[in-house]
């Protein structure tokens, strides 16, 4: 097992974890090589999907792929963990700590080995700084943020509804008229005729 060329990916979206199966069903399976994914979630979801999240028409629950379960079912093996380092002599990368929601630590930064490394931990929104932005918007790049927009979305209606005639309209700014934007615009207009139903 030792011996065996091991392979790290470090992120499991959709380039990552695709790889991952992939590299698990034609090596891993054969016993040729040791499949390691590493990510900082436990789960993941499509991010095309997200959208659907935010506005409510979807439950993240129901649409997620659980990493460890995956791994298991495609021969590879799961590492939870924040990519924190890289040490390219050694061969290593360093995971921060675990903590739990209390912040208290569960598992303590560790250093995993590897062979080959693929980087897949994707991108972000920019805001290229605007100011306020960081503070006042929010972002739609992960499933936290997703149902965060979602929970203060849910709250907006709660209080439109025991507001006084007149002042219950919601408006929401969507900032980028590219596919995410004009795809949530759309999917709120649908979940708001749903909420009013
Ligand atoms: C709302 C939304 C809608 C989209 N719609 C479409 C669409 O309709 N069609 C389309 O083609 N594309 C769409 N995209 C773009 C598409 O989702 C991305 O191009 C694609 O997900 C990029 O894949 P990736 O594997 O590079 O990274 P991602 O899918 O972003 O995955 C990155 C992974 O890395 C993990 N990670 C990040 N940092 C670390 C770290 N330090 N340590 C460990 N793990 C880490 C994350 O948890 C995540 O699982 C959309 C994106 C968004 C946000």
């Amino acid at each position: 097992m030792d011996d065996m060329h091991h392979f790290v990916i470090v992120g499991g979206g959709a380039g990552g974890l695709e790889l991952a199966t992939k590299l698990g069903n034609k090596l891993g399976k054969k016993n040729k090589a040791r499949i390691t994914l590493v990510d900082a979630a436990l789960t993941h979801v499509w991010k095309p999907l997200l959208h659907e999240v935010a506005a409510g028409s979807l439950n993240s629950d129901a649409a997620q792929v659980d990493f460890r379960v995956h791994a298991q079912q495609h021969y590879f093996e799961f590492q939870p963990g924040r990519l924190t380092g890289l040490d390219r002599s050694q061969k290593t990368i360093t995971l921060a700590p675990i903590n739990n929601r209390k912040g208290e630590e569960v598992v303590a930064a560790r250093r995993v080995p590897y062979d080959t490394l693929v980087i897949a931990v994707g991108s972000t929104t920019n805001d290229f700084g605007t100011k306020g932005a960081e503070e006042h918007c929010q972002f739609l790049d992960s499933q936290l943020q997703a149902r965060r927009f979602h929970q203060s979305l849910l709250n907006r209606y709660l209080q439109a509804e025991h507001a006084p005639e007149g002042e219950r309209d919601i408006h929401v700014a969507i900032i980028g008229g590219g596919a995410t934007g004009v795809e949530l615009a759309a999917e709120l207009r649908y979940a708001s005729q749903q909420l009013e139903s």
